[in-house]
């Protein structure tokens, strides 16, 4: 991989992480803030968000900001106050970065319990869904905004077992497409979704119990990807499904 993102990429950049605690979203979170830009921390458990809130301000000069909302139960009036704090801190949002998911259940359609099946909607799509609709008016006062759709390989290839976890990708990459489109002549808005694969997290390892961690990169490994997207050097990209294991730069 030959991209090497500017240290100074996203100097005076806002951007919004959801699930920004742990796992990927918290490597993400961290590395944006580290080239510049102020990462608003969405995520469900205060003393997580609290820990990456307090990394980031020892680490760099930039403005975090911590906002807890557990996306399973959230309301729109949530997501409205949100964008009126944003615009008012900040003027704008330049990147939204959609990683909060949950996994559900690993069972058959057949015994799925539809609880279950709503709860990871909600998380995965639902709440993606509105929180996207909600900031787009503060996207729009970017010069160049970026959204991101965290996707799955069973997002783009149905696996059996993987239930509302993969309908939900499946669903996030028509979001991501249709907004794409919607966007591409009216906005400065551009709209891809990426597809991480594998890599050594929580979830992983709920996912596969017997895998070997070790085996797998690290959240790290994948940054030059999310920086290039997120970041001013991917303009004009839009419409696009990429994939941290594949992608090589350019
Ligand atoms: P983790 O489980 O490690 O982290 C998920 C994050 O989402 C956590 O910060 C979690 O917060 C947050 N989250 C979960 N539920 C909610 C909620 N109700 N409200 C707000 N935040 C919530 O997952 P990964 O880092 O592994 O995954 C990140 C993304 O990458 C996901 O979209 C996943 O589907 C995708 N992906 C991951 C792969 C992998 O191998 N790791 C492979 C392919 C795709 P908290 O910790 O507080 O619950």
């Amino acid at each position: 991989m030959n991209y090497k993102a500017d240290p100074e990429l996203l100097k005076n950049r806002t951007v919004l992480v959801t699930g920004a605690g742990d796992g990927i979203g918290k490597i993400a979170a961290q590395s944006f803030a580290k080239h510049g830009a102020n990462v608003i921390l969405l995520g469900k458990t205060r003393t997580k968000l609290e820990s990456v809130f307090d990394t980031i301000s020892s680490e760099t000069n930039t403005n975090p900001i911590i906002v807890q909302i557990d996306l399973a139960n959230a309301r729109e009036e949530q997501f409205k106050q949100l964008t009126v704090a944003i615009e008012r801190e900040f003027g704008r949002l330049d990147g939204l970065l959609h990683n909060a998911s949950i996994l559900g259940s690993k069972v058959p359609i057949e015994s799925y319990d539809t609880t279950r099946w709503k709860n990871v909607l909600d998380v995965n799509l639902n709440a993606a869904f509105i929180l996207t609709r909600e900031l787009l008016p503060v996207m729009r006062k970017s010069r160049d905004a970026s959204i991101i759709f965290t996707s799955s390989g069973v997002g783009r290839k149905g696996r059996a077992f993987w239930g509302a976890y993969a309908v939900s990708k499946f669903a996030i990459e028509g979001l991501a497409e249709v907004l794409a489109q919607e966007l591409e002549n009216t906005s400065n808005i551009r709209v891809n979704s990426l597809n991480p694969g594998g890599t050594r997290t929580k979830m992983r390892a709920q996912a596969y119990p017997a895998e070997d961690p070790g085996t797998l990169p690290m959240a790290l490994q994948h940054m030059a990807l999310y920086l290039y997207l997120i970041g001013p050097d991917s303009k004009g990209i839009t419409g696009e499904k990429f994939d941290a294991k594949t992608w090589e730069g350019f």
